[in-house]
């Protein structure tokens, strides 16, 4: 199999640049934590450090005859705490620094939830929407094919996320147990509930978003009834969380997909609006009475802006000008470390990812765990379990962010990290 293990030799330069890699961000964001807290620096040092990064090669047959090849990633960041666990996307800027990047925001992401699982995220770099589905379904089977003596259900289970979708993990499910002579769905999560995957994994993201910005703004003294919110982004994440919100009584006012955003201080109805991916040209073609570009609607005058499509939108050079009173990250990695120092200085929270987004990871769980006992829960316990879990972390950080003169960030990343560096004290270095 073409794969390697490498060590991490690029560190973080001293000042933050907008040009930082995920990777950077995520060790100087770790530094940060680890500031705080009493932790052998060793083991900062190897946390620092993905356990293994595999790069694959996947070559496929075009529609047209000819033949491409792509390459693959996975990065195992740390499993001290369990098999590693984070999505895999297919998006022409994966790289592997970015993927061990997010593969260390989901050691954190897992462990701030106080899920029995480590963290890693993988890739290939390639463009999903020039391909069809042939070409994706033997992209996926090949990739599968590459990856499969380093991923399994108790070593590492991959999940969606950017560019991929639940098919994809069937296929990625199927591939492996064919050649493993079984079916195996715990390999994999994310799945259609009718191979193996959970009710409500699709809407979890959003759903914990929801969650997430409803206990934040209860935190701040808002009433909900009176909170408006503005939304970029109208996928998955961004289309459940809006929705939610609205349902519980905010006001969203505006939303945005990649084609640009829509603007209503009377609020839009969230739930007549497809999302991007069921009508890729609904937001723009809804009739309301302003159109926003998707930079405008950052800097909207709104209580709650959730940024749920793609990272480093929060920048420095914007972060002066957003109006808004309290930041939820839906996306992963949305603001860059020079916006979330400006956040700060002007006293605007940011609720970080690794705890507003890890609904996605947290049904996830539940339904790794329906696989291993090959028992499916109702919509109603997967919704009641990930209400539950998503109160008790937010609980844990909120306690860490009252008695530390810390950011948000800081104190989920501090709650994680501790976490972390216990389980690795516990279980010593060796061999
Ligand atoms: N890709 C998602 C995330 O970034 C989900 C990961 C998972 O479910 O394993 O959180």
């Amino acid at each position: 199999m073409a794969s390697t293990s490498t060590t991490e030799t690029e560190q973080p330069p001293e000042e933050p640049t907008e040009h930082e890699s995920a990777l950077q961000t995520a060790r100087r964001q770790l530094q940060h934590a680890a500031d705080h807290l009493d932790i052998d620096p060793n083991i900062v040092e190897r946390l620092k450090h993905p356990k293994s990064v595999h790069e694959v090669t996947v070559p496929i047959e075009r529609d047209d005859g000819g033949v491409d090849v792509f390459t693959g990633y996975r990065a195992q960041h740390d499993s001290v705490r369990g098999p590693h666990k984070g999505g895999l996307r297919y998006h022409p800027e994966v790289t592997r620094d970015e993927c061990v990047g997010l593969g260390m925001w989901m050691t954190w992401k897992c462990a701030v939830m106080d899920l029995p699982f480590g963290g890693a995220k993988g890739g290939i770099s390639v463009n999903p929407k020039e391909l069809s589905d042939r070409e994706k379904e033997q992209l996926t089977r090949r990739f599968t094919e590459e990856l499969r003596d380093v991923i399994g259900p108790t070593v590492d289970i991959p999940a969606p996320d950017m560019g991929t979708d639940p098919q994809t993990m069937a296929w990625l499910m199927d591939a492996y147990s064919m050649q493993e002579g079984e079916t195996i769905p715990g390999v994999v999560t994310g799945k259609p509930p009718v191979v193996g995957g959970s009710k409500g994994r699709d809407s979890a993201p959003g759903r914990s978003v929801a969650i997430i910005a409803r206990e934040a703004i209860d935190y701040y003294d808002m009433d909900i009834q009176q909170t408006s919110v503005a939304v970029q982004g109208y996928g998955s994440v961004g289309a459940n969380a809006a929705r939610l919100l609205d349902e519980w009584g905010a006001n969203v006012v505006a939303l945005s997909d990649v084609n640009g955003g829509i603007y209503d201080t009377n609020g839009l109805d969230t739930h007549s609006i497809p999302t991007h991916h069921e009508e890729p040209e609904a937001v723009m073609t809804h009739d309301a009475p302003e159109t926003v570009s998707n930079e405008e609607l950052l800097e909207l005058d709104v209580d709650v802006l959730i940024p749920a499509a793609i990272g480093n939108v929060l920048t420095a050079d914007n972060a002066d000008a957003v109006d808004a009173d309290l930041v939820v990250e839906g996306a992963n990695g949305p603001t860059t470390t020079a916006a979330s120092e400006i956040f700060a200085e002007r006293d605007i929270p940011v609720i970080p990812d690794i705890i507003a987004n890890a609904g996605g990871v947290t049904v996830s769980y539940f339904e790794w765990l329906q696989d291993i006992n090959r028992r499916a829960w109702s919509l109603e316990r997967v919704n009641d379990e990930l209400e539950t879990e998503m109160l008790a972390a937010w609980n844990d950080v909120r306690e860490e962010f009252e008695s530390r003169d810390v950011t948000w960030r800081d104190a989920a990343y501090i709650v994680a990290l501790s976490r972390v560096a216990e389980a690795h004290d516990a279980r010593g270095l060796w061999p």
